[in-house]
């Protein structure tokens, strides 16, 4: 899946990333728009989170039981989303969708899933009735006595970066409400991106359940689910449904996460992080009707006629986007407003 499919030719060999850039094995360097998908909004190496991460591993990187810090970052994921009263942590976003899929069937005793075409929940194999995003009536028409939950990304963020319509994200609240459907937001992306609260905080929408991964774990592995009490109940050793994981908060990635949010507590960071992607996105638009842009907070997708090659104009001048329209691309804090318009000027001699 890093073989530069969408794109054609070879993918990088990473060598070493600092703050907004990543330097290839042959010693080139690019400034980096995909930050691991997602995870590094402090940008490559913070020196916070390195640190606090080899202190943490000259004590020991995995115990098979509870160390405080993980105790510590499940209360921080807890206080920024009024909506989990309980998470559980595991290793990766994949882990967390099923964890909170399971969990859905169990509590409310049905068998379907709905979700969006436009999303995209991990690899684990799921059936699911598909149903487009931002059209309400699809999904009306998926509802049954059956349905468990909806599982939805708030803002897409696999097909390029699909902003919620107006009244989408209340909508399907409104539909699962009237139904008894568990609505499951999948904010491992926009989780701790698009706000410090995700996209139930930026938009004011609940989800029954919530599946965290990436930022939280500051660029180690690691995925969370949680949500309302009496759901989370259900899951072992409390209750019937079995999760568990030999690594699920380990002390490296807990600190790494820990360390991001403290970082991103500092509420400025989320305006600024704004201004310069606004920035960048409107720079862009140099190009006109040929590339279509569109953006939530940090996050940035675009359209262009002939993808692959604008791909490789910028890799010649430094740039790495994602290496497919289809992915999002995102500015960390670590991005100056020089790298942006070292990128913007990029992007007006790219002659597409
Ligand atoms: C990345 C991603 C996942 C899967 O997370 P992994 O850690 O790669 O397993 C799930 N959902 C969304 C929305 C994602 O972007």
């Amino acid at each position: 899946m890093r073989a530069f499919g969408a794109v054609g030719g070879n993918p990088l060999l990473a060598a070493e990333g600092r703050g907004s850039s990543i330097k290839s094995i042959d010693g080139k360097e690019y400034l980096d728009y995909v930050g691991s998908y997602g995870a590094l909004i402090l940008g490559h190496a913070h020196p916070k989170i390195v640190s606090a991460v080899k202190r943490a591993i000259d004590s020991g990187s995995s115990f098979g039981t509870t160390n405080i810090k993980e105790v510590e970052l499940a209360k921080e994921i807890c206080s920024a989303f009024p909506s989990i009263e309980k998470v559980r942590l595991v290793n990766s976003g994949t882990e967390a969708v099923m964890g909170a899929l399971k969990l859905a069937k169990a509590f409310t005793k049905r068998k379907l899933i709905i979700k969006f075409k436009e999303c995209y929940h991990g690899w684990s194999e799921q059936s699911y009735l598909e149903a487009r995003f931002n059209d309400l009536e699809s999904v009306k028409k998926l509802i049954s006595k059956e349905v468990a939950a909806i599982i939805v990304e708030p803002v897409a963020g696999n097909s390029g970066v699909i902003p919620p319509g107006e009244d989408f994200l209340r909508g399907l609240r409104k539909i699962c409400d009237k139904n008894d459907i568990l609505l499951i937001f999948d904010e491992v992306i926009t989780g701790f991106r698009v706000s410090f609260g995700g996209a139930q905080e930026l938009y004011g929408v609940k989800a029954d359940l919530t599946c965290l991964g990436k930022i939280i774990g500051g660029g180690f592995p690691i995925g969370a689910f949680g949500g309302k009490e009496e759901i989370m109940k259900l899951l072992a050793p409390e209750g019937p449904v079995y999760q568990a994981g030999t690594f699920s908060g380990n002390p490296a990635s807990v600190t790494a996460g820990l360390e991001t949010l403290k970082a991103l507590k500092n509420k400025k960071i989320y305006a600024k992080l704004e201004e310069k992607t606004k920035i960048l996105c409107e720079g862009m638009t140099c190009l006109g009707d040929r590339l279509k842009i569109s953006r939530v907070g940090s996050m940035f997708g675009f359209q262009i006629d002939d993808y692959p090659s604008f791909f490789w104009k910028m890799i010649n001048s430094g740039i790495y986007f994602a290496p497919s329209a289809r992915e999002a691309n995102f500015v960390s804090a670590a991005h100056s407003f020089e790298d942006i318009e070292e990128t913007i000027r990029a992007v007006r001699s790219s002659n597409v």
